[in-house]
């Protein structure tokens, strides 16, 4: 599929964008959601330039799919959970709204999941979600 390097995403890893960020490298970011739909939702995405997963390269994914865990780990340990849903949403059809690769980690009981993309979240409460992650992942 086409990318194009002026959606979201794109801006975000190019600095353009403001984001909470809780993890970086040289391939991936990591950052919460501006719209969770549950306490502690976060993204990974790798920095490559694909718009689904099936337009990522094998090796891209299989190392973001590492930093998912760590990051999954991280969000288990700092908020105090017990299960995360991990949702990727390849296509339009299927949901995804931002076409850059990118997998939701939302910490919740899938009964308690709120809309997906639908409510903006009060900034200050995920910056301390984002703090208590990055305190775990940092150490
Ligand atoms: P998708 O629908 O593509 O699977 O998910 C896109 C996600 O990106 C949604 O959960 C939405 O809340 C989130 N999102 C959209 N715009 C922004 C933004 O500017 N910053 C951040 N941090 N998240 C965003």
């Amino acid at each position: 599929m086409t990318y194009n390097d002026q959606n979201i995403f794109a801006k975000i890893i190019r600095g353009e964008l403001p984001v909470i960020k809780i993890y970086e490298d040289d391939k991936t970011l990591a950052f919460m959601d501006i719209m969770p739909q549950a306490d502690g939702h976060a993204l990974v995405i790798p920095k490559t330039s694909a718009v689904t997963l099936l337009d990522l390269p094998g090796d891209d994914a299989a190392y973001t799919i590492q930093i998912v865990q760590k990051v999954a780990r991280a969000i288990e340990k700092a908020l105090d959970k017990q299960g995360i849903i991990l949702m990727q949403l390849s296509g339009e059809a299927a949901g995804q709204t931002v076409p850059h690769v990118h997998f939701h980690l939302i910490p919740s009981n899938v009964h308690q999941l709120g809309k997906h993309a639908a409510q903006m979240g009060d900034q200050d409460k995920i910056k301390a979600f984002a703090e208590q992650i990055k305190a775990v992942l940092d150490a």
